[in-house]
């Protein structure tokens, strides 16, 4: 596979993608990646593209760090693989879940390798109804989260999620799973102030556990922004009130920091920007800054003394805490404090991205509003700013301002209507500029699409 042309046929051929419709194929060749350094990204035509998504929310610190690349060459010329199970650990294992827990919220003191967010998320729910059973609350299962939360792809994490379009293939999803509404002012909250519906996006989870019964529910999750579903930060009222009500209930509260942890939102996880107090927390992607495959589940204290009272742990992946996936982890969060790019986000790339977006949400006409905290943001798109009147999916106004962007080497995702990013945590301020300026062309480029 030498050519690019082959390459195309190939992908074709014999190459399954995530999320696509392989009719796509048909007009049009895949997009080949070859190279990709800071926050730039190569195509096999040529084309530099700067990626306003860190590939898929994940590439904190940028691509081509060498720090990460020689942390894995050293550990597979030691050892390539050992396992975690049968009372052993390897050093980078033992490393990285003492480092995590100096940078996780406090009360995070245990963690547990997995692969992915989804194995994260399974992780998750086996623990959380071992943890009721342990206590002798063996009724305690039901998983409540929200619509168009986002936790993964395999069975238990696409039911433990909100995502219809991913419900409706394949069939039954599992049991146990229930779901309330987003905390989406700007759609849901007509007729209150942003604070009045943060509680009221709360109480749907007190509703939703008083229907059910707290003898039968095991935890609550939540991404403390949620990412996949369109960028939906909160009211300010709404997680502490989540917290209260999942206090007052013997709820679990799991915090799903796939997206949110590691520096994206301005501090080290989302929960430290909301200040939510979880019982658990799922963490991947920016874990390794996507170089690697790895996930964690952080445990608190207290959840963890009852699952260690519980006898044996009947859970676990061939590569939990793969030694060469823990050497790149702790190797790029060295790397994050080394050159401080968590308060960089926090104090000056963070607040300088949001005024620049914040100022083309303003003034553009399809713009009806700017989402998101630190370097991950939302732009919601309308049709009528004035009445908040979205694009329909079948207007398809993402899509078309997905295809402008992309044209002018910019990727941005589209997400119900909203366009999203999520770039490299080492953005500087002269790429936010070029972020900014090639957005708005995909923007105008669409509001002449549509005569706005
Ligand atoms: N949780 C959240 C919040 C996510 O955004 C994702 C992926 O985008 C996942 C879980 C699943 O992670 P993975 O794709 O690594 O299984």
């Amino acid at each position: 596979l030498q050519n690019k042309n082959s390459w195309y046929d190939a992908d074709k051929a014999h190459h399954i993608h995530p999320f696509m419709d392989p009719k796509y194929f048909d007009k049009n060749h895949v997009r080949v990646i070859t190279r990709g350094e800071g926050v730039y990204i190569w195509d096999a035509e040529g084309n530099k593209i700067l990626d306003g998504m860190a590939g898929l929310w994940c590439v904190n610190v940028g691509y081509g760090r060498q720090e990460l690349i020689d942390a894995a060459n050293e550990q597979m010329k030691n050892l390539a693989y050992y396992n975690s199970f049968f009372q052993s650990s390897t050093p980078t294992q033992i490393e990285l879940a003492e480092k995590l827990a100096t940078i996780t919220p406090q009360g995070i003191d245990h963690f547990f390798y997995a692969n992915s967010g989804s194995e994260a998320n399974d992780t998750v729910i086996r623990m959380a109804r071992h943890y009721w059973s342990i206590q002798g609350k063996p009724t305690k299962r039901i998983f409540i989260g929200r619509h168009l939360g986002y936790h993964g792809s395999t069975l238990a994490a696409t039911s433990l999620g909100g995502m219809k379009g991913m419900h409706d293939m394949g069939g039954s999803l599992l049991p146990e799973f229930e779901h309330i509404m987003q905390p989406h002012w700007y759609t849901l909250g007509a007729g209150l102030t942003p604070e009045e519906f943060g509680l009221k996006a709360a109480k749907a989870l007190e509703d939703k556990i008083l229907e059910l019964g707290a003898d039968n529910v095991a935890a609550f999750i939540g991404e403390p922004i949620q990412g996949a579903g369109g960028v939906i930060d909160p009211p300010s009222t709404y997680w502490p009130e989540i917290q209260r009500i999942c206090k007052k209930y013997n709820i679990l509260l799991v915090a799903d920091e796939v997206i949110c942890g590691f520096g994206r939102t301005g501090n080290w996880f989302g929960s430290d920007t909301y200040n939510i107090k979880p019982d658990m927390m799922p963490m991947a992607k920016g874990l390794s800054s996507g170089y690697i495959p790895i996930a964690a589940v952080g445990f608190s204290k207290e959840v963890y003394s009852v699952l260690a009272e519980g006898g044996h742990i009947a859970h676990g992946y061939t590569y939990s805490g793969h030694p060469v996936a823990c050497a790149v982890a702790l190797a790029n969060i060295n790397l994050m404090e080394r050159d401080g790019i968590v308060e960089m986000v926090r104090d000056d790339t963070g607040p300088y991205f949001r005024k620049s977006l914040q100022q083309l949400a303003d003034t553009h006409p399809i713009v009806g509003e700017l989402r998101g905290a630190g370097l991950v943001a939302g732009l919601q798109l309308v049709k009528d700013k004035e009445n908040k009147t979205i694009f329909t999916s079948e207007e398809g106004a993402g899509l078309i301002c997905r295809e402008h962007c992309i044209q002018h080497n910019l990727i941005m995702r589209m997400v119900d209507q909203a366009m999203v990013a999520s770039p490299p945590l080492t953005i500087t301020r002269d790429e936010i500029d070029e972020f900014t300026e090639k957005a708005k062309i995909g923007l105008d480029l669409t509001a002449q699409h549509f005569g706005l």
